[in-house]
């Protein structure tokens, strides 16, 4: 009896080739080997034989969303980069060494993360090294040091002024570091010079706005009886773990952004808005909410109309 050689047929192939075409993938992802097992009652091992023999060169893999814990580690992924949405593909093991950002990104455009963290860095430690140079600071310095040579006494003194001061001075590097923190989060950037600069501001039936077209959205959902809360969950990690937190929930399903043009404002850039967008999709995956990006032009332009007026007549009976 001789072994029947088995190969993919024709029809198989093309299948295959359309499933990946369909999902611009360059890899045999979960969904696509599920569709060929279903179709075709080839169970992956076989899959992977026959296409051997046919001389169909195939992969089989994960898409970045299929990734879980379960995943092996030397598994084929295949990801589309938040930047440049190019496909790459590589192996879970080289995306789980990758310490500055777990977006799915492809090499180039993980590489600007990495050289904006460190650049930043850099800039840090030699601001740093000035401070430490300064001529009040070596002064301080050395007096610290003849003060040791006091009696006992004065030198308890002096030790305890000294622990006073390195205790102030630790808490002052605290304030600063937080505060810088803070600053380098363009979602804290943005609240702060959105209440200081934004005119619009302020509250509607207990609902806080910062914008007047935050505000139309308000009064757009709550013409349609939808239930419309601010934001109130976690901080949604992007881009190297930084927290961000949407705008609105509607209906407690779904997680709004509101926006006043596509080009986002002076603050923030497009390709920010793309990142925490797909940061709040994929969160979105796991965690049974929807999300919309709204913008200006979305909303009927009454509500925007009718928000000018509320504000204006809320806010200037203030003043007088
Ligand atoms: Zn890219």
């Amino acid at each position: 009896m001789t072994k029947q050689v088995k190969i993919l047929t024709e029809n198989q192939i093309n299948y295959i080739k359309a499933l990946l075409e369909e999902k611009k993938v360059s890899i045999i992802t979960q969904d696509i080997l599920n569709k060929i097992q279903n179709k075709y009652g080839l169970n992956r091992l076989q899959i992977k034989r026959r296409a051997t023999t046919t001389g169909f060169k195939i992969n089989i893999g994960y898409e970045w969303k299929e990734i879980t814990d379960n995943v092996p580690k030397k598994s084929y992924i295949s990801l589309k980069c938040n930047v440049c949405k190019n496909e790459y593909v590589t192996q879970l093991i080289k995306l789980k060494g990758r310490t500055y950002s777990k977006e799915p990104l492809c090499p180039k455009h993980y590489r600007d993360i990495i050289n904006n963290s460190s650049e930043w860095r850099e800039k840090n430690r030699q601001a740093q090294l000035k401070a430490q140079n300064r001529p009040e600071v070596l002064e301080k310095q050395s007096l610290s040091q003849k003060r040791r040579h006091a009696d006992p006494k004065v030198k308890e003194q002096y030790r305890q002024i000294g622990k006073k001061l390195w205790k102030n001075k630790e808490y002052a590097e605290k304030v600063a570091n937080s505060l810088r923190k803070k600053w380098e989060d363009p979602e804290y950037a943005e609240r702060v010079i959105s209440n200081s600069r934004q005119q619009y501001h302020g509250e509607y039936e207990n609902l806080k706005y910062q914008s007047l077209v935050e505000l139309a959205f308000i009064l757009w959902q709550k013409s349609v009886n939808k239930k419309i809360e601010r934001y109130n969950l976690k901080g949604i990690k992007w881009n190297n773990n930084k927290n961000y937190y949407p705008d609105f929930i509607v209906n407690d399903n779904t997680i709004v952004e509101v926006k006043g043009g596509p080009n986002g404002w002076m603050h923030q850039r497009k390709d920010e808005i793309i990142l925490k967008q797909k940061a709040l999709i994929s969160w979105c995956e796991n965690n049974e909410y929807s999300q919309r990006l709204v913008f200006k032009k979305d909303i009927p332009k009454n509500f925007y109309k009718k928000a000018k007026e509320i504000h204006v007549k809320t806010y200037s009976k203030k003043d007088n």
